[in-house]
């Protein structure tokens, strides 16, 4: 059934367009942060609602011909030969007490770059984006002398809070992809696959119980909305040690690795390829003993961070302890300084 509408707005006015009723048995929610359905039934929490201790924004444009990461790093007597891996060809992060910064370099020359800010560390204010960009920007001389002067070509987007969260995830004939279901931080790079894995889990479901059965109510569905749930809070805390370990670089260096046990631990217990099971979720959330394991590294992260100084004894404790009591868990060495931070993949699964 069609219908003509007139009159929504200007360009509508002028096109006259045709608005389609689709009819469907089942609506899955794809529209990432607008939550469409959130939107619809008032299910968004937001801001201190939210209660999770990850807390950040982001300041972001686009610029054009930044120029090689590598040459800029080779040049620098103090970096030379730091790394044989091409750091221009993926994207950069860019690290320092209080946030990050992102380079996400396009096939055409464009560049998005990103400060991702600790709210604890960088209250939200009412500096302009791109007052607030440069001036935190100009404290980074590599990071400066990347930008300068380069065409800029959007503009300056600073947001506030970037954390949401549904209440519901599923409903009578409804559910939500993991991007519109919630949002935490770019960091760990979790998106794609937390969407790859909830489609694999969701299509299992609908494929094995509800099509089949014709039973298309929200009980159904709760064990894809708990596996969410679960996940958003596991990634959430991974990803709020993370901006609490950028203060000491050597709790950061080891606690960096966690994610990547999380997501290698996931996979060889055949993750990627079972479909609904909580216990198999995202960074390895559905396994009680990695998680616990994680809790005590988490927990020291926190504890470090509210620390002036931190000995060399904590350093070596928290090393050993990804070394020793996660061994099970880490399967590319790291924590191990003879790596050098170059931890080769191998074959878990
Ligand atoms: C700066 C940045 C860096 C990132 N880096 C990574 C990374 O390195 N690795 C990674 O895995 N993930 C990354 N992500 C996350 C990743 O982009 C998302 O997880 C992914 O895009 C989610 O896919 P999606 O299709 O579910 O939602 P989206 O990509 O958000 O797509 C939703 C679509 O719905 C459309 N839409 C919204 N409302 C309506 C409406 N009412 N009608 C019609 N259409 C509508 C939107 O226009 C959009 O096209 C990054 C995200 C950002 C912002």
């Amino acid at each position: 059934m069609s219908s003509k509408i007139n009159g929504l707005a200007s360009y509508i006015d002028m096109v006259e367009v045709d608005v389609f009723y689709i009819n469907s048995e089942f609506v899955i929610d794809g529209t990432g942060f607008k939550s469409i359905i959130g939107d619809k039934f008032n299910l968004k929490v937001e801001n201190e609602e939210l209660n999770i201790a990850l807390n950040s924004r982001s300041i972001f444009t686009h610029f054009k011909g930044i120029v090689d990461f590598g040459k800029v790093l080779n040049e620098s007597e103090k970096f030379v030969d730091r790394s044989p891996a091409d750091r221009s060809r993926a994207t950069q992060h860019h690290c320092f007490e209080g946030g990050w910064v992102w380079l996400i370099p396009f096939e055409n020359g464009i560049t998005s770059v990103g400060l991702n800010l600790d709210n604890d560390h960088y209250p939200m204010n009412d500096q302009g984006a791109k007052e607030e960009f440069w001036t935190i920007i100009d404290q980074f001389p590599i990071i400066k002398g990347l930008l300068s002067g380069k065409e800029n070509v959007r503009p300056y987007i600073k947001t506030g809070r970037i954390q949401y969260f549904n209440k519901k995830m599923v409903g009578d004939r409804w559910a939500m992809l993991p991007a519109s279901a919630y949002g935490l931080d770019g960091w760990f790079s979790t998106g794609l696959a937390s969407s790859f894995i909830a489609i694999h889990r969701l299509v299992d479901i609908l494929d094995n119980r509800v099509f089949p059965n014709k039973k298309f109510n929200r009980n159904e569905l709760l064990d894809y909305e708990l596996a969410m749930k679960i996940e958003y809070h596991h990634v959430s805390k991974m990803v709020h040690g993370i901006y609490k370990s950028f203060k000491n670089y050597d709790v950061f260096k080891n606690y960096c690795s966690l994610c990547f046990m999380g997501a290698e631990s996931y996979l060889a217990n055949g993750g990627a390829k079972k479909g609904m099971e909580l216990s198999s979720l995202l960074l390895n959330a559905g396994d009680s003993e990695f998680v616990k394991k994680f809790d005590v590294i988490y927990k020291t992260i926190i504890e470090l961070s509210e620390k002036d100084e931190v000995s060399e004894k904590d350093i070596a404790s928290l090393n050993s302890y990804i070394r020793e009591d996660m061994v099970d868990y880490n399967f590319r060495n790291f924590g191990d300084p003879e790596m050098r931070g170059m931890h080769p993949k191998v074959e878990v699964c």
